[in-house]
């Protein structure tokens, strides 16, 4: 915590553009506190303030004058000249840095709107103190022991209802730009294709009717992977005819059918498409058992994906290595996503083949099968490898090399190990957060809410689209499955144990 508030001085100190800078003392347990920072960074588009967590060690480094139980009470700002102003004051002089709050900070400073003011901000602060001492900031407060004496549900409930509100606009222009990208993005994928690295990768991008709705919905593009003379994850049966239209365009030479899972949109062609090329199925011991028979899909996703059928024989299993025309694949166990996930690794192109392994640094609408715990070893054995091109199995590629070409929403230009530490960061912060909940025998509603606090921006930024997922698929992936996906025990592959464990805490 000292070591981030230091870093967020030095980070302020080392700026250039803005070398003196406002400094906005805020407490981040409080979710009014939060989302008036959210509106601060909104409105702050050349760097006039440095927003500044409070922490018990950290205030008197910022300035010796400041008291950490007065910077607690109300918002205190240091101005460039060194005025430490207080309270409706700072709020005021905040205000006037922005064009479009200018003339709320200019009538704030005078009769009778300063009085006004005053008197509405000590409201807030005085019932601010009790209520944002809650749980909704993140594991740890600068008060732990007040915090648990002070902060009941309903106070809970009120500062996060109050952070939604305030952020309302924010999120559902989030909501919106999100929608425009996919849509963007969608129509210009469609029946696409994408060759790379002299065609020895190639993207197929697979579309439906029914299956169109899930990029147009949420994002996720679906795909089938050519590399090296292998064809990974062939979709589903209500992707076939898209399939096919690509095979006869390309007229690829496929040397063997390889699944890393056994999720339906990446199953439902295996033993068609052997059968049209004469290439070999290969699916990891645990596919092969999850796909003999299929379990019936629940009705959303068997009318959407389309329910794919048995896999028949013959099928090989994959061993440790998998043999393509040139390269020799590495096999590896990426439990996590699903129990039987597998990802093919290629050392020499240095590039990774990830199936569903990764799904982005910030992904929180998760199937019902996904174990975190697992997810988290997978994802720091990956961290393991050198790695300089991710493939996705939904669409997304992550490379700075420039011999892949751009192609905006598809070929992210981040380092793949960065992008990957993100999201095992993401994962240990969520883990940390559920386990306190547990601790503490908060609701499972509470604890939801609370790997979701407004002050992080991925929370609001992608509460509309998290929220239509939740909605469209009849609750089988949500941010309530994030929660469930931590606490599911041993090899048991259904949320039954954190079932168990609900039902018996409430
Ligand atoms: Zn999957």
């Amino acid at each position: 915590m000292v070591e981030q508030f230091l870093a967020e001085i030095t980070a302020t100190a080392d700026n250039k553009v803005a070398p003196i800078q406002y400094r906005v003392l805020y407490d981040s347990q409080c979710e009014i506190c939060q989302a008036c920072v959210a509106w601060l960074k909104t409105l702050d588009h050349q760097n006039k303030t440095a927003a500044l967590a409070i922490s018990p060690e950290g205030v008197s480094t910022v300035d010796s004058r400041l008291k950490l139980d007065e910077c607690l009470w109300q918002l205190h700002v240091l101005t460039p000249e060194g005025e430490i102003l207080v309270g409706w004051d700072a709020v005021a002089s905040l205000a006037r840095l922005f064009p479009s709050t200018w003339i709320i900070g200019m009538l704030g400073q005078w009769f009778p709107f300063r009085n006004i003011g005053r008197l509405l901000y000590g409201f807030v602060a005085t019932n601010r103190y009790t209520l944002s001492k809650c749980r909704g900031g993140a594991c740890r407060v600068a008060k732990p022991e007040v915090v648990r004496r002070q902060a009941r549900l309903g106070a809970f409930w009120s500062c996060y209802t109050l952070g939604f509100f305030i952020r309302l606009p924010l999120l559902l222009w989030a909501g919106i730009r999100a929608a425009m990208q996919r849509l963007s993005i969608f129509s210009r994928t469609y029946h696409q294709r994408l060759d790379l690295l002299n065609g020895k990768l190639t993207i197929l991008f697979l579309n439906g009717f029914f299956p169109n709705a899930v990029p147009l919905l949420f994002g996720e593009l679906f795909t089938t992977v050519l590399y090296d003379g292998l064809a990974i994850d062939p979709g589903s049966p209500k992707m076939r005819r898209s399939l096919q239209t690509h095979l006869r365009r390309l007229q690829p030479r496929i040397t063997k059918v390889v699944a890393t899972h056994a999720h339906e949109e990446h199953v439902g062609n295996l033993n068609w498409l052997s059968e049209l090329t004469g290439a070999p199925v290969y699916v990891s011991e645990m596919t092969a058992r999850f796909l003999t028979p299929f379990k019936r899909l629940p009705w959303v996703r068997a009318t959407i994906i389309g329910q794919p059928p048995d896999l028949k024989e013959p099928y090989r299993l994959v061993g440790e290595t998998v043999d393509a025309d040139a390269t020799q694949l590495k096999v590896i166990a990426t439990p996590g996503h699903c129990d039987d996930h597998i990802v093919l690794y290629d050392p020499e192109e240095k590039l990774l083949l990830a199936g569903d392994a990764f799904m982005g640094s910030y992904f929180a609408t998760p199937n019902p099968d996904v174990d975190s715990r697992k997810w988290l070893f997978s994802l720091e054995r990956l961290m393991e490898l050198d790695i300089e091109i991710l493939v996705e199995g939904h669409g997304h590629i992550h490379t700075m090399r420039t011999d892949i070409p751009d192609f905006a929403g598809v070929v992210i230009r981040e380092d793949p190990k960065i992008a990957i530490s993100q999201k095992l960061e993401f994962l240990r912060w969520l883990k940390e957060q559920i386990d306190t909940g547990f601790q503490e025998e908060l609701p499972i509603r509470v604890i939801e809410a609370s790997c979701f606090p407004w002050g992080r921006r991925t929370s609001w930024e992608t509460c509309a689209t998290d929220e239509c997922v939740r909605v469209l698929s009849l609750g089988h992936f949500s941010r309530t499955e994030l929660v469930r996906s931590f606490v599911r025990g041993g090899s048991d592959a259904l949320p039954t144990v954190f079932e168990i464990r609900l039902s018996g805490r409430q």
